[in-house]
């Protein structure tokens, strides 16, 4: 059965132009440093991004941990969300690996950190307090929402980290689905930045891979790290050839993934049982199930399954649906179909 999968945009499977570019792809060692595609894909990422260089990372998590060891020193303090996926999903590697030690403060229901919340969460000089060395956003904001920080926050954010000598890195898994929703040029979004990290694996459809991108000096480090990690790859030309194409194909078209997103919302609004969050912003759907509703969540997935769709709880009674390349108007509808039949 051809599945409509809604679990995630990570399941984006590479397309058939993506396949033949992997397939002709120019390579060489790329821990030599010799690799023209991955080369190519590094300076373009830096460029879109406006900044020095960029180093091609196995996936977003190694990326994050790259910029918190490179920015921290073992007993320094950073400062995130606590909602966000680097205090939350990542398994703990800046204290286990990096011996970092996170304070997390509260994610505003819109995504942000406030500014009073990040001012009073520095450290004061003091034998007792560690060392506040770093303040990380995360853009889009998955848990919150999908929901896009704007340039106005983050540049207020870069004022607060240059004002007390602090470094600032935006975990941007989605930083590209954030300048579609705002409409703004992604550059103006990762200006007040020191680092940046976003994923090329999912709304840009590639099938593995993310982008570190920071000065020229960071990035040496970084990939000082990466090989550390066992994550300096060899003829990575192949998969940063698909990487390419997210860069100058995917970018652009991520509004479509947004309207499709409004589309199902609108189609689940009509479906009893379903207490939905606010209307998307990007690609993502939260929403909650009705005190009525029967059926546990793990139920929900499986009669949803029998119809065709895959969707994945985001916690009790709680759904995350996320639209992306392959899910099309057909898709769509035949979501909304599914959910009206299970929850009837
Ligand atoms: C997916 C994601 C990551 C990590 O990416 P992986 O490639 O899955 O390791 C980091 N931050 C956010 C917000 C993400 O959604």
């Amino acid at each position: 059965m051809d599945y409509v999968d809604l679990r995630s945009d990570t399941v984006t499977k590479p397309t058939p132009e993506m396949r033949e570019a992997m397939a002709e792809a120019e390579v060489g060692d790329d821990v030599y440093m010799d690799d023209p595609t991955v080369n190519t894909l590094q300076e373009k990422a830096a460029s879109m991004l406006g900044k020095e260089d960029a180093l091609f990372v196995p996936s977003g998590t190694m990326g994050n941990l790259l910029a918190l060891l490179v920015h921290c020193q073992r007993g320094d303090e950073v400062i995130v969300g606590d909602k966000s996926h680097i205090y939350m999903n990542e398994a703990g590697g800046m204290s286990a690996l990096g011996g970092i030690h996170p304070h997390p403060i509260k994610n505003q229901a819109d995504g942000t950190l406030a500014l009073d919340d990040i001012r009073a969460s520095i450290q004061t000089e003091d034998v007792h307090h560690t060392i506040t060395r770093l303040i990380c956003i995360e853009n889009t904001q998955n848990v919150c929402g999908g929901i896009p920080l704007t340039a106005e926050y983050t540049a207020q954010v870069g004022q607060l980290a240059k004002e007390n000598n602090l470094l600032f890195h935006i975990d941007g898994a989605r930083i590209f689905n954030a300048a579609a929703a705002l409409n703004v040029n992604v550059k103006e979004l990762t200006g007040p930045a020191d680092s940046i990290m976003f994923c090329l694996s999912k709304g840009l459809v590639a099938p593995v891979g993310s982008m570190l991108v920071g000065t020229r000096k960071f990035i040496a480090r970084a990939r000082h790290l990466r090989k550390m990690l066992g994550g300096g790859m060899r003829q990575a030309g192949v998969l940063a050839a698909a990487g390419l194409i997210s860069l100058e194909k995917m970018t652009g078209r991520l509004g479509q993934d947004h309207a499709r997103a409004k589309k199902l919302f609108e189609g689940l609004k009509q479906v009893k049982g379903l207490k939905l969050d606010a209307s998307p912003s990007s690609n993502m759907i939260y929403f909650d199930l009705a005190e009525d509703i029967r059926l546990s969540e793990s139920q929900i997935m499986e009669e949803m399954k029998k119809r065709g769709v895959f969707v994945d709880a985001a916690g009790p009674y709680r759904f995350r649906l996320v639209t992306h390349y392959w899910i099309d108007d057909a898709g769509v509808e035949k979501a909304v179909k599914a959910f009206e039949e299970v929850l009837k």
